[in-house]
This record gives structure tokens, C-alpha cells and sequence, in this order.
């Protein structure tokens, strides 16, 4: 349902204005912006797999979009925000 997409979001940004900080700023790190579920700084990691050499952006809370094969595309796709 797309009402509870948006709740959801809402609780997000709720969740995101009331942490202690100047503002809604992100924090960026190495270009990687802070985590969009729980505000906590991601780790970019690099891994092998069966396709070859795999990079990550992923945080402590599980968070993370899905794999890339360079670094950079890895950080560009942790970033984009939907
Ligand atoms: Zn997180």
C-alpha cells in the first residue's frame, strides 16, 4: 500500500529531525552518507563472490543496497536516496 510507504518515510524523517543535531544535515564520511535507517555511519567493504571482487556499502543495522563492482558505484548507490 502506498499510504503505508509514506508513513513509513514520515516516521523516518521524524525519526532523522529529532536526533541530536544542528539539523537535518547528513553526515558524509568518504563520500558515504549516513545510514537512512538508523543514522549510523556504514562501513563501505569489498568481497569476493563468485562474479569477481564485490564492493558494499553496508551499515551495523543490516542496512545496505546491494553490491557493485567498483568502490565508487558501491557509494553512489548507498547514497541515491528514492
Ligand atoms: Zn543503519
Amino acid at each position: 500500500m502506498q499510504k503505508d510507504k509514506i508513513k513509513l518515510l514520515l516516521l523516518e524523517i521524524t525519526a532523522l529531525l529529532s536526533q541530536d543535531s544542528t539539523e537535518a544535515e547528513v553526515k558524509i564520511k568518504d563520500g558515504v552518507m549516513s545510514c537512512p535507517f538508523c543514522g549510523g555511519e556504514p562501513e563501505v567493504k569489498n568481497f569476493n563472490s563468485m562474479s569477481g571482487s564485490q564492493w558494499m556499502v553496508r551499515c551495523q543495522c543490516g542496512g545496505h543496497r546491494g553490491t557493485s563492482q567498483t568502490r565508487g558505484a558501491a557509494i553512489d548507490k548507498w547514497n541515491l536516496r528514492g
